[in-house]
């Protein structure tokens, strides 16, 4: 793999807007969340994804600009490998990465580990 490039994320100029959408959890990810945290903290999709919620346009567990389960074992992989990784292929990240505004900024960054045709 390529050299992923540092991006601002601690703490973000951005305020965090990669996490305005809550992230996806794992079976054992949101088990242990649950375990931690509280079954309130998450919840399932009509699909059957488990996903983090969302209150005031961001991710539960970002408090004060600063993502509260960063150093738990059950940080979601989703979130570890944004915005260049996909966490299920561990292949380049799939889908949009300029939720990021880093990506605005610097457009080059779009490049980096790129999915094959976009
Ligand atoms: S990925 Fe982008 S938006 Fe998310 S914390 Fe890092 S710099 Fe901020």
């Amino acid at each position: 793999m390529q050299h992923l490039p540092a991006l601002p994320c601690y703490p973000c100029p951005h305020q965090s807007a990669c996490c305005a959408y809550g992230s996806t959890l794992s079976d054992d990810e949101a088990k242990a969340v649950i375990a931690a945290h509280g079954a309130e903290k998450v919840y399932r999709t009509r699909w059957g994804e488990w996903r983090t919620r969302v209150r005031k346009g961001r991710c539960v567990f970002l408090v004060n600009n600063s993502c509260s389960i960063y150093n738990q074992p059950y940080y979601p992989a989703v979130c570890r490998g944004f915005p260049f990784v996909d966490a299920e292929t561990g292949g380049p990240y799939e889908f949009d990465r300029t939720i990021c505004p880093e990506f605005e900024r610097r457009p080059e960054l779009l490049q980096v580990n790129r999915f094959p045709g976009r």
